[in-house]
């Protein structure tokens, strides 16, 4: 058969179509193979961008986790009851927050000025930004409280960005995967999507020689496997690549919400509107968490007395804790196709999780009080965030997938893009570093 793209990608997630856009741009034609149908219009725009969500933004949240699969929400904390896969076109990029801050735990696969350059190659495929955010009074008013507040952990207080643009009427048409395919020229023109779903890789030695899809065989000279920190290793798994790290190191975010009304003191005048505050508060060694104070989503059903109150007096905060990466946090993959879970959190992982619980109700006193329903929870654990399943490492010591070029250990033409790649204990929310990885991994296979 003959090779009719240089590059296959598989998955159109984020991730996947940031490697294709930038293999495109750099001359290469590419094939990207998605298994999911579009669920939004136009195909991997943003799923929140649509009419009814502008209206009726509270009911974006319960809408978009339909498309999220939960592998088993029946099992116990450690087996990950909120591990989830999206299939679809576009990925998980379709239906996330978008929140978009730079990485707090790299490591030495470029230098520092290289990881900066790709993080605002990366900030521009997706369109980020925090433009308006010094004109909103709770983001003016919050801020200066908790920088009084982090000061003493050495916490760095700033806004949050995210990947969209504001409309003229204030709202965000936020960024969705095959928007960063779509801006750009050379990306639109040398880049094919395709549905198909990959079943395995072929490989000969150190070389893919082909991949087998649902509709038969394809081949090319370089493959990028993009599914995601759950599909991407399942793959390799199904296809006999069982690399000892496989699955292994695996680290998460442990993520707790509460939705507060937020003191008069700290909003505009009654009535009036305000653009939603998204503020950061950075990790740092004292405090190794990363806290967010922001009105974004929601997963609460508000009572009582407090079911009507405006938008411009609430905010929540999100405690986001890292799970430390240890050999024995892992996914299991199971030759009839399941993937499970066995995570168990050890003393410091809690440790830092009862740390930014305790943070957050002290913040929650500082700025106003619960609303009514909206108390402290813990997400599914899981849900947030995983990386580590097909980790880089510098040398093959058993304790990487892929080397430091994002390519797999033992081949030349066989590469991954996605967040699986992190090794680190990376506190802050991951897709823009994935991003920034996935653009370091199309320029090893262009080079
Ligand atoms: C509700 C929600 C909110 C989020 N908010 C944020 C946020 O604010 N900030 C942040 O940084 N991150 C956020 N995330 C996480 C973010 O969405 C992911 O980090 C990102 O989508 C990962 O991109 P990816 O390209 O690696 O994989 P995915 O987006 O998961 O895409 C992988 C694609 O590969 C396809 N695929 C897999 N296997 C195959 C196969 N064998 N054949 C063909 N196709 C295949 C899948 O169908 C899927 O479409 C959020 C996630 C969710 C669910």
């Amino acid at each position: 058969m003959s090779t009719l793209h240089e590059v296959i990608i598989v998955g159109s997630g984020p991730l996947g179509i940031a490697a294709a856009r930038r293999l495109a741009e750099r001359g290469a034609s590419v094939l990207v193979l998605e298994q999911g149908c579009a669920i939004s219009d136009p195909p991997g725009s943003h799923y929140r961008n649509s009419d009814q969500f502008i209206a009726q933004p509270d009911s974006y949240l319960p809408a978009a986790t339909k498309y999220l699969e939960f592998l088993d929400d029946s099992v116990p904390r450690d087996a990950l009851p909120g591990a989830a896969v999206t299939r679809t076109v576009g990925g998980q990029g379709v239906i996330w927050t978008n929140l978009c801050p730079r990485g707090d735990a790299l490591w030495p696969i470029m230098s520092d000025e290289v990881w900066s350059d790709h993080y605002q190659l990366a900030e521009e495929y997706l369109g980020v930004q925090s433009d308006r955010l010094d004109r909103s009074i709770r983001q003016q008013r919050i801020g200066a409280a908790l920088e009084t507040f982090a000061e003493p952990s050495g916490r760095d207080v700033m806004a949050l960005p995210v990947a969209g643009r504001y409309r003229d009427d204030g709202s965000l048409r936020y960024t969705g995967s095959l928007d960063i395919l779509n801006a750009s020229a050379a990306a639109r023109r040398n880049v094919a999507l395709r549905h198909d779903r990959v079943e395995r890789i072929v490989a000969d030695g150190h070389q893919v020689k082909w991949l087998e899809t649902s509709s038969g065989r394809v081949e090319a000279a370089s493959y990028v496997i993009a599914g995601g920190a759950i599909a991407t290793p399942q793959l390799l798994f199904r296809s006999g690549l069982r690399l000892q790290a496989l699955g292994r190191y695996l680290s998460y975010h442990p993520l707790a919400v509460c939705q507060i009304v937020v003191a008069p003191e700290f909003c505009s005048a009654e009535g009036l509107a305000d653009i939603d505050p998204r503020i950061q508060v950075r990790p740092s060694e004292n405090a190794p968490w990363y806290t967010l104070v922001l009105h974004d989503v929601s997963p609460f059903t508000p009572s009582g007395d407090d079911t009507e109150i405006g938008s411009s007096r609430l905010v929540e905060i999100q405690s986001i804790c890292p799970v430390d990466n240890e050999e024995h946090k892992r996914a299991i993959f199971h030759e009839d196709g399941r993937v499970t879970f066995d995570v168990p959190l050890s003393e410091a992982d809690l440790g830092r999780m009862a740390a930014a619980e305790k943070e957050a109700r002290v913040l929650t006193d500082l700025i106003g009080r619960v609303r009514e329903g909206c108390e402290l929870t813990w997400m599914p654990f899981g849900f947030a965030h995983m990386t580590g399943t097909t980790r880089m490492s510098k040398v093959n010591d058993g304790t990487g997938v892929a080397d430091y070029q994002g390519r797999v250990w033992g081949f030349d033409n066989l590469y991954l893009a996605t967040n699986g790649l992190i090794p680190t204990r990376m506190a802050v929310n991951p897709t823009l570093t994935g991003v920034n990885l996935a653009i370091h991994v199309a320029d090893q296979i262009s080079n």
